[in-house]
Formats: C-alpha cells, sequence, structure tokens
C-alpha cells in the first residue's frame, strides 16, 4: 500500500513537471512554418528552389503556420459548391471590393495592418479596390485562385494538397511543351489551382481549373490582363496553355 502511494506521489510529480509549458515545448517537434518552408526549399534542387524563392506572393503563403499544418479535418463532402465558376464570379465580373474594374494596380501592395480584405495604396493611405483573401493573405490572381479553390474543395492550399511539380517547371516552346501541359493539367482534378510563370513577362500567375476536356482544360482566373481583376473563364487547348505558359510554379490538387 505505501509503495502503491509512493509511486503515485512520483507520477503525479513527473505529470505536472511535463505539463509546464516550457517542458512541454522541448519535448515536442514543434517547428514554425518558416522553419519548414526553409527545409522544403533546402531539400529541393537549387534551379527549383529558385522559381519559389522568387515568387514573393508564393513565398509569403508558404511560410504560414497553417500552411503546413495537418489539422484540417479530411474533407468528406462538397458543401459550399459543386461546380465551377462559382455564383458569384462569373466570366467577365470582377474580384474586387465595389464589383467594378480595379485602376489602383499601379500603387497597391498587400494590406499593411489597415485591412485584411483589401489592398493598400501607400501613398495616399487608403484602401484600394482589389481583394485580399485572408485565408492565405494574398490579392489579385492568387488572392482569387486561393479563395475559389477554398469554395470549391472546402479547404486551403497547403503542402497537404501539393503537387510534386518538378517534372514540369520548364515548358518548352515546342511540341515538347505542349507534350508536357497535356501529361500535368490531365493529371489533376476539376478545382485545382495551379501557380504559372508567364512566357510573354516571366512573371506569375494563378489558375483554377474549371472543366477538363481530351484537347485542353477550362481556366478560371482573375487578372489575367494584369489590370483590372477581371474574372475569365475560358477553354485553353494543349497548344494555348503551352504558348503561354513557361513553367510550372507550383499546385494544389482539387478534392
Ligand atoms: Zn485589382
Ligand atoms: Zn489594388
Amino acid at each position: 500500500m505505501k509503495i502503491y502511494k509512493i509511486l503515485i506521489i512520483v507520477l503525479s510529480m513527473f505529470v505536472s513537471i511535463n505539463a509546464l509549458p516550457i517542458f512541454a515545448y522541448a519535448e515536442t517537434d514543434y517547428k514554425t512554418g518558416e522553419e519548414k518552408f526553409d527545409e522544403y526549399i533546402a531539400s529541393l534542387p537549387s534551379e527549383y528552389a529558385n522559381l519559389i524563392l522568387s515568387d514573393i506572393e508564393l513565398v509569403k503563403t508558404m511560410k504560414q503556420d497553417s500552411y503546413w499544418s495537418n489539422s484540417e479535418p479530411n474533407k468528406i463532402t462538397r458543401n459550399t459548391y459543386d461546380s465551377l465558376p462559382v455564383p458569384g464570379y462569373p466570366n467577365g465580373s470582377y474580384y474586387t471590393h465595389n464589383g467594378g474594374p480595379c485602376s489602383c494596380h499601379d500603387d497597391c501592395d498587400y494590406n499593411i495592418g489597415i485591412s485584411n480584405s483589401r489592398c493598400y495604396i501607400e501613398n495616399t493611405n487608403s484602401l484600394g479596390n482589389c481583394k485580399v483573401y485572408s485565408g492565405t493573405g494574398s490579392m489579385q490572381c492568387k488572392g482569387f485562385a486561393d479563395h475559389i479553390y477554398y469554395l470549391y474543395n472546402d479547404v486551403n492550399v497547403s503542402a497537404r494538397y501539393s503537387v510534386n511539380v518538378s517534372s514540369y517547371t520548364t515548358i518548352p516552346h515546342s511540341e515538347s511543351g505542349i507534350n508536357l501541359v497535356e501529361e500535368f493539367f490531365s493529371s489533376l482534378p476539376v478545382g485545382s489551382n495551379v501557380r504559372v510563370k508567364m512566357r510573354s513577362t516571366g512573371g506569375r500567375h494563378s489558375i483554377i481549373i474549371s472543366n477538363k476536356s481530351s484537347t485542353g482544360v477550362t481556366v478560371y482566373d482573375a487578372n489575367s490582363d494584369g489590370e483590372t481583376c477581371i474574372v475569365k473563364n475560358r477553354f485553353l487547348s494543349w497548344e494555348d496553355l503551352a504558348e503561354k505558359y513557361s513553367g510550372i510554379v507550383s499546385a494544389w490538387r482539387g478534392l
């Protein structure tokens, strides 16, 4: 009986010591989003790592703790939108605060602590017309794609749904490039979110696959004009895709 009591006392001491946050912290393998991002980048071939590192919007998303979390529940049923485009953003609409075209793109930036839903115009210290999607802290094309991904799939883009695009980071401007985009886009389900490199400018763009066929995919995006945050939903053939996009930077699978 005495030994039993001593055991209880010793055991309770052990439990209370381990319940102290500092011990709990030391014993877990907790890493911040930034640390996990750095580890991921270090694991990639340098060319692919540089492709990601040169995309500040993507880096911003990938450094969030939530991006690396596996705590989101497994999706069981689609309960928000079951088809694309979503009702609020048909072809020809605008992904903007007031529903009209933007005229702020020369001056606007991410919000600086003022609003988590609109862009920020630094020289006038005011809010602009571009919507910011707070789920990933992105605006314009990436804000739209991340927002639509969430509405359709009920989860935010995260490492868990990330697609390995290492074979598609460079799309040659040739027949082999056409075959490569066909292989890549055919492998993804509707609702997938793809970050591409534009052949014309070298800049980055985000798109959602809203439909698929044997000859191409329907691309649903915002701000393809780079100026107004206009929403478009149009079919692009394998040839069109290889013409427009010179590489795949990142992608997240539709569910
Ligand atoms: Zn805009
Ligand atoms: Zn703006």
